[in-house]
């Protein structure tokens, strides 16, 4: 039973496919004396109709992939298919010579083709019995999972690979948390899952078994990793159809810090200019008492200023929240002038210069909020005040 979508956390789940009497277990076929224990289970398919993932519940031990050891295919289209894969990956996106990490990297096979393209590549897996495999190929593997809390080891790495692990994975955000985490910005990855379009395009109720608790299709998958910090660069099916393939890059995180900053640069140009206005006996008003507006005057504390024109009559005669600034009509201009006029509705700006100008014929300074405090030039360049 499952309560909340894994992706969504909707609670809005329908069972979409019942598959009664299935096996519990389809990584590794039982000794005689294991088949007393054996006993099929019931699994139910849901699919979310909030967000459109499909998912089974988690019935697995948290051990289940300690000692997990699926028979690997390296037949000629696999291998192609495979060397093709991580050479175009290698190639495209400059990685020769780069720090490169394949999360679940099993026996190493990908990962070795990763290294002989030139890559510096290392690999973490769960499984004991993959990571010696991958090991004995000259490979460094980090055993463990990875998630928030647990980062890869030795990161920050340039790119990653993880293939035909996410379907397995019980908490998707955490994992993808934890690789984006152990990323440099704008660190490129190839995650490679089973096509959910398949699966249904060709009614294949035998690709739903208890390993694969997630059903990705291209939106899901999209979506999965556009809500954990990845730019989707590129998503595709391949081989054949059986696979998605997304190639994501790591998005910078903005910097908040000059942000910040602007409180402190925007309160100071205009306490500075109204301050010089007064010991020259010069009236300042502002120009717009939209959300903009307001907002400047409340947060830098504004104080002093003679009135906030608005062209909308139903903002005139009323005042503006926190800084307690009387709304007037443009004509007030006329009949009670200013010497300055600063602009706080930015995105009408050229407007309200050439109705200050042309129609008012107001011949004070104009100044409007930029990065600071900027005043206009009539000759149409803008000037750091
Ligand atoms: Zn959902």
């Amino acid at each position: 039973m499952i309560e909340k979508c894994r992706l969504c956390y909707s609670n809005n789940l329908e069972k979409c496919l019942y598959l009664p009497h299935s096996s519990p277990n389809i990584s590794k076929l039982l000794k005689k004396t294991e088949l007393n224990q054996d006993k099929p289970i019931d699994v139910h398919v849901y699919n979310c109709k909030q967000c459109g993932f499909v998912q089974i519940a988690d019935i697995l031990e948290s051990s289940y992939y300690d000692d997990y050891l699926m028979t690997i295919s390296h037949s000629p289209q696999m291998r192609t298919y495979q060397l093709s894969q991580a050479s175009n990956f290698v190639q495209k996106y400059n990685l020769v010579g780069k720090r490169l990490v394949e999360i679940g990297c099993g026996d190493g096979n990908y990962l070795g083709y990763l290294r002989d393209l030139g890559t510096v590549s290392l690999g973490i897996e769960p499984s004991a019995s993959f990571r010696d495999l991958a090991i004995s190929k000259g490979l460094k593997v980090f055993s463990g999972y990875v998630s928030c809390d647990h980062l890869i080891p030795e990161s920050p790495y340039d790119a990653f690979v993880t293939r035909q692990v996410l379907e397995h994975i019980p908490d998707i955000h955490q994992f993808l948390q934890g690789i984006r985490l152990s990323m440099r910005e704008n660190a490129v990855g190839l995650v490679e899952v089973p096509s959910l379009e398949q699966a249904i395009e060709n009614s294949r109720f035998y690709d739903f078994f208890p390993d694969h608790l997630n059903y990705f299709s291209q939106r899901t998958l999209r979506y999965a990793l556009l809500s954990n910090g990845f730019s989707v660069l590129d998503l595709r099916r391949g081989m054949n159809g059986e696979y998605l393939e997304a190639i994501v890059k790591v998005d910078p995180q903005p910097s908040f810090q000059a942000l910040q900053e602007s409180v402190e640069t925007l309160t100071r140009d205009i306490a500075c200019l109204l301050t010089q206005a007064r010991s020259q006996g010069k009236r300042v008003a502002i120009w717009g008492s939209g959300a903009k507006g307001i907002t400047t005057l409340a947060v830098a504390r504004v104080s002093g200023i003679e009135y906030v024109i608005d062209s909308d009559p139903y903002k005139q005669g009323l005042f503006t929240p926190v800084s307690h600034l009387p709304v007037v009509s443009p004509e007030e201009l006329r009949k009670n002038p200013v010497d300055i006029v600063i602009i706080t509705a930015m995105a009408y700006r050229d407007e309200i210069i050439n109705q200050l100008r042309n129609n008012l014929k107001f011949t004070g300074a104009i100044s409007f909020l930029g990065k600071g405090l900027q005043f206009w030039v009539d000759s149409d360049t803008v000037v750091d005040s």
